[in-house]
């Protein structure tokens, strides 16, 4: 272990004989300051490989890939994988386990997870102090080397198994997972290598006789990553992009979709990562999160989740608020109520596909899905039959069937919340159900495709976030526009996706100007979901988050403490001006 100036002061022994932070009296520990050495520097100004998006496989029948990837399914299917802690490189098996099972086919166990507990946390934060030193002062270019040789791993060799991991653990179809645990992953990796490089490049202007710079410094402790179920991409990204920058974290993925998680942890170990810089504690949400949150290292929180999750945690960060070194950075991206709003100038036949892709894909569970939808009702008369003809065409099963459009949501307890928003409907005069409605836990938790009309523009359905495949229509005379467009932008505290639909341009612009706070990611005449990293940088504002834009250079500066820098060469020697003269 290399000594740095700083720990010299603290520790004048020899080098070999500097203990590890991890085995200091905590007293000792806390004494250590966080920021140990200045970063090296390189010889170069460095370029990182192009960023260019990862091209989607198709899985067509008869393919090479689709050979591969079925394979990879039958593989993850016929084996029980047990999922460790990791802290400081170590696996750690505490017994104590949960296990994960396929939603589509719940009897059918995929991996056991062994559970940390709240002394985990304090292993994992130690790991952190101990491995934030070298990190740090890591050439950044070998930083994100690391990310960059593990995009080129999950593009190659570890794709299939990667999407095979999403598919049965979070059934999601073959084309939904290629799009978030290959494509979107590799690009979050890829992409925010050059965003970091970018960000370096922005320097202050000088002065005549001095020089003025600015350093991206990562911040003093350790940032806690919590990840939501949906997207092993965001699962994969809410660690790393902190750890670019020179942070270390602990990670505590989400219960039911440790497999991939598992899977992502695993490549980032084999591409290099050094042990410590990320620290992988799965567990239940609020053992983990209640110990991380009132350590005093604490200094972010990265979190992609539900609403209520994320005002939890950060009412306990301002509880703790005093304990800790640092004003901890706190970045939630979170629910959503997203939707489309249709002008009487709308096309019928791309905005009937916008729902019914935007509604159903993954089952309705991407944060940015089209949940409500306002049509103008000289526009519902030619849609009405062909979105119900459609939504009832979709075909839903097992993801191991490629001929499945759609398949289970997570578990039970997301079933059982889908479910009763669907009674409720069923049991409103307010509300008609067109499509669908049914629902069948018996093998897996498999949710119809649900359409509901209904009369009330503030309808439960119409406002709260469902996180299931039901869209609610709300079909408004022609006149009431501007009614309706007041409705859409205040009825729900969301503001993550929403999309308008019109051929006319001054209606485009009205739209646009009237729901300019209803979005974070704004779509017109598409459909409000699939944002891709690099092109659509994503996040909402009011209940949805704090809209620090995931795959861009704006979150990675939220992970970064500047330092400016102002040297002088010929330094004043008279304290007095020439006025006094
Ligand atoms: P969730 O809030 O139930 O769980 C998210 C994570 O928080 C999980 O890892 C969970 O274990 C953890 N957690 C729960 N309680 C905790 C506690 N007290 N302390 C620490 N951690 C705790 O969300 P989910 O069901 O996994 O994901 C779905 C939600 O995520 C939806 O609301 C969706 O809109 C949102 N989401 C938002 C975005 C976005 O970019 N805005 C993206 C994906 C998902």
């Amino acid at each position: 272990m290399v000594r740095t100036y700083r720990e010299k002061l603290f520790f004048p022994q020899t080098a070999s004989s500097l203990p590890c932070a991890n085995q200091l009296e905590p007293w000792v520990r806390a004494a250590i300051p966080l920021s140990r050495a200045t970063p090296s520097m390189s010889d170069a100004n460095f370029r990182v490989p192009p960023a260019i998006n990862e091209p989607v496989l198709d899985y067509a029948p008869g393919t090479q890939p689709r050979i591969d990837l079925e394979a990879a399914v039958k593989a993850t299917r016929s084996e029980v994988v047990e999922v460790p802690i990791v802290i400081g490189g170590k696996e750690i098996r505490t017994g104590d386990t949960f296990d994960v099972v396929c939603p589509h086919d719940h009897g059918h166990v995929i991996a056991k997870v062994h559970k940390a507990k709240a002394e985990h946390v304090q292993q994992a934060a130690d790991a952190c102090r101990a491995a934030v030193d070298d990190w740090e002062r890591m050439p950044w270019e070998h930083r994100v080397s690391i990310f960059l040789r593990a995009a080129e791993m999950l593009a190659g060799p570890r794709r299939m198994q990667m999407n095979a991991a999403t598919m049965c653990g979070q059934s999601k179809t073959a084309n939904q997972a290629e799009i978030d645990s290959a494509c979107e992953l590799i690009d979050f990796f890829r992409f925010n290598c050059e965003f970091l490089r970018e960000m370096h490049e922005e320097q202050p202007e000088s002065s005549p006789g001095m020089w003025n710079r600015v350093e991206y410094r990562g911040l003093e402790g350790f940032v806690f990553a919590v990840t939501p179920f949906n997207f092993t991409a965001i699962a994969g990204n809410l660690p790393t992009a902190p750890a670019m920058v020179g942070n270390t974290a602990i990670w505590k993925p989400s219960e039911t979709s440790m497999l991939s998680s598992w899977r992502v942890m695993q490549l980032l170990q084999d591409a290099g990562l050094p042990d410590g810089v990320i620290n992988f504690v799965p567990g239940d949400g609020p053992t983990i999160g209640d110990a991380a949150l009132a350590h005093e290292d604490l200094t972010g929180l990265h979190f992609t989740g539900s609403t209520r999750v994320f005002q939890h945690l950060w009412q306990s960060i301002g509880n703790n608020l005093t304990n800790y070194r640092n004003y901890p950075r706190i970045v939630g991206e979170t629910g959503g109520k997203d939707f489309v709003f249709a002008h009487p100038s709308a096309e019928v036949a791309p905005l009937c596909t916008a729902l019914v892709r935007g509604a159903f894909e993954f089952q309705g569970q991407k944060c940015s899905a089209a949940s409500r939808a306002y049509i103008p009702s000289s526009v519902w008369s030619s849609l009405e039959s062909e979105l119900v003809e459609q939504a009832r065409s979709i075909k839903m099963g097992p993801v191991e069937d490629f001929s499945n459009f759609m398949s289970a949501v997570i578990d039970k307890r997301a079933f059982d919340k889908i479910k009763g928003y669907i009674d409720f409907a069923k049991e409103s005069s307010e509300a008609e159900i067109l499509v669908g409605g049914e629902c069948d836990d018996s093998v897996g938790y498999f949710v119809q495709p649900t359409v509901i009309k209904t009369s009330n523009p503030n309808f439960k359905t119409m406002v709260e976030e469902i996180f299931g495949p039901v869209l609610t229509i709300f079909v408004y005379d022609d006149q009431d526009l501007e009614a309706t467009l007041d409705s859409c932008n205040t009825a729900s505290a969301y503001a993550l996706t929403g999309a308008i639909f019109a051929k006319d341009r001054h209606a485009v612009v009205h739209l646009a100007n009237r729901l300019r706070h209803a979005a974070g990611n704004f779509y017109i005449n598409d459909k409000p979901t699939g944002a891709v990293v690099g092109q659509q940088p994503f996040g909402g504002g009011r209940a949805s988050g704090t809209n620090d834009k995931a795959g861009s250079r704006m979150n990675l500066l939220r992970w970064t403490s500047v330092r400016t820098i102002k040297e002088t060469f010929v330094p004043p020697t008279d304290y007095r001006h020439p006025y006094m003269g």
